[in-house]
């Protein structure tokens, strides 16, 4: 990949996280300030999906968001983790330290934000739709509906059918029964 594409991308993640906290923030559930808030893709990170970091002396939250983590997981997920950093960011601007206590799991549970930091590994399903000229793929940590029953559910881009990985074997199927199969003939491997 070029330099100018990683910037491209990382212009993406934070143009994409930068609309999202303007939609989340409001002044009774999370007053960010979001003047006082940066934003930062680690090209590096493989096991946190994201970090807030506290320059005390200036008074900036700076949340770090990891472009694995944006290639493995979907919007909604990503999403999530974004959310998480930004009660990190309200509680450094407010209080000057942050963690995962009471405090922090009340905001996180108002927005909808998991309590722990996110680690991302590598998803145990991937989504990838069937349609020659559509490249949509989608990544699931835990056997979701459309992991079981694909042939319920559309491509997020294209709405045409879509094939499930199992990431360890990589067994595929389209079907519900297709997935009781795989799962049958994997056994212990699951
Ligand atoms: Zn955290
Ligand atoms: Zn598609």
């Amino acid at each position: 990949m070029t330099d100018a594409e990683e910037l491209t991308l990382a212009d993406e993640i934070v143009a994409r996280a930068r609309i999202h906290a303007r939609e989340v923030v409001d002044e009774d559930e999370l007053a960010v300030d979001l003047e006082a808030l940066e934003w930062d893709v680690s090209e590096r990170a493989r096991r946190r999906a994201g970090l807030c970091r506290w320059d005390a002396d200036r008074e900036v939250a700076t949340i770090v968001l990891a472009r694995r983590a944006y290639d493995r997981y979907d919007w909604p997920e990503f999403a999530e983790i974004v959310r998480h950093e930004l009660v990190h960011a309200w509680e450094f601007q407010r209080f000057g330290e942050s963690g995962h206590g009471d405090r922090f799991r009340e905001r996180a549970a108002a927005l909808e934000a998991p309590r722990y930091c996110e680690s991302f590994a590598e998803p145990r399903y991937v989504l990838r739709c069937r349609s020659t000229d559509c490249d949509w793929r989608a990544a699931r940590h835990r056997a979701s509906k459309p992991v079981k029953a694909p042939d319920r559910y559309r491509c997020g881009a294209c709405g045409g059918s879509y094939e499930v990985e199992h990431a360890d074997s990589g067994r595929t199927w389209t079907t519900a029964s297709g997935y009781g199969g795989a799962k049958a003939a994997l056994g212990d491997e699951w």
